[in-house]
């Protein structure tokens, strides 16, 4: 049993997939050929923005928009220590302070009654300047967002949406990427919407910002060849990658379905068994992960063992949270500082989860379990 399945997905695919491939080779527009374009139309269109940017990864993806807004030394950026590394890589590589904020115990998303009280402080300190937030939606789920705005609204900071695991996930009937001043999503090959190699895409629906994103992109070019006005970087996205997404948008909706059905299988099968993941009331999962609490990190080993001997793969996202890593021991956090976080990364493992997974393979993990 595999973790993802890539594979199926192509053989379904492979028609359109080749053939786009090929048109690329065809026309040898390498860099910024129209499938770019194409794919930045039909993106904007998809979570309802003004303004796609098509890029080189996730990572970027974010990186851009801080860069755009000149965030930098001396300022805090509020985000979770329950996501992958690049939400916070992006900050401290801007020269800002990562702040970060414990989650809630149902959603592992950012708990916003504890970025208010996080905030306020930053501001009453007077060390650092609060000038945005970095929500992300963690295994497909969106962030507390109605919540998360009000907050934003208040303290006047700025919102980017980190949607890298919640592509094609809705909250309140708007799609994720839809949130913030600016947002940014991945398409590495194990995302929701994944290409075949590295690629991410951001958005805004603010004509200026989008402008800026577009320079950064480049190296920060003015608009005349070798004119850079600002510090950028080289944050293209590649027409292949571009074809290959095309392709894969077309039954994108119908795997967003899928996987909400083998969600929904697991969580019946493993309700009395481990503390299933949650989906409040209006919001609806990408289902990045599948991710279930165990009793302990004991229990845990027990049932990945147990996994494990019948051949089906299993992971831990995340063992280690950001405040507890090595890189992050400047900013002199320490274990105790973020409980929910800590108690979680101890329990939670993911298990397999794809559109195609089998409601017998889905029922073998269950009974395992
Ligand atoms: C994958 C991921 C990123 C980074 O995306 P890349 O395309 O790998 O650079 C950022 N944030 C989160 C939450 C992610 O899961």
């Amino acid at each position: 049993m595999q973790f993802i399945d890539l594979k199926t997905q192509y053989a379904r695919i492979k028609d359109k997939v080749d053939s786009s491939i090929m048109q690329v080779l065809e026309h040898g527009k390498y860099v910024f050929g129209p499938e770019i374009t194409e794919l930045e139309d039909q993106l904007a269109k998809y979570t309802g923005r003004n303004y796609c940017l098509a890029c080189s990864s996730g990572t970027d993806a974010l990186l851009i928009p801080l860069m755009a807004w000149e965030i930098g030394r001396g300022d805090a950026v509020f985000t979770t220590p329950f996501t992958f590394v690049a939400t916070a890589e992006v900050i401290s590589l801007t020269g800002a302070t990562p702040v970060f904020i414990d989650i809630d115990k149902d959603t592992y998303n950012i708990d916003a009654e504890l970025l208010e009280i996080a905030i306020k402080k930053v501001i009453s300190e007077g060390k650092l300047n609060a000038k945005a937030i970095i929500p992300v939606d963690l295994f497909g789920l969106p962030a507390d967002y109605d919540a998360i705005i009000d907050i934003a609204k208040k303290y006047n900071l700025k919102i980017l949406e980190d949607g890298a695991q919640g592509f094609g996930g809705s909250y309140k009937g708007k799609k994720v990427c839809h949130f913030g001043e600016a947002a940014g999503t991945s398409f590495f090959p194990a995302k929701p919407l994944g290409a075949y190699g590295d690629g991410g895409a951001a958005f805004t629906d603010d004509e200026e910002l989008f402008e800026i994103f577009q320079s950064i992109r480049v190296h920060g070019y003015g608009g005349q060849r070798y004119d850079n006005v600002r510090l950028g970087i080289n944050g293209r996205m590649d027409s292949i990658q571009a074809a290959v997404l095309l392709a894969k948008l077309e039954i994108f909706d119908e795997e967003i379905e899928l996987r909400n059905k083998v969600a929904k299988r697991y969580s019946q099968g493993l309700k009395n068994k481990v503390v299933i993941p949650k989906v409040p009331v209006g919001y609806e999962s990408a289902w990045a992960q599948y991710s279930v609490l165990a009793e302990n990190s004991n229990h845990r080993q027990e049932i990945q063992d147990k996994l494990k001997e019948a051949n089906i793969p299993s992971a831990i996202y995340y063992p280690i949270p950001l405040h507890l890593q090595t890189a992050y021991q400047y900013l002199a956090y320490k274990k105790g500082d973020m409980p929910i976080t800590e108690n979680i990364s101890e329990r939670i493992f993911s298990l397999p989860m794809h559109p195609y997974l089998k409601d017998k393979e889905i029922d073998e993990i269950c009974d395992i379990i």
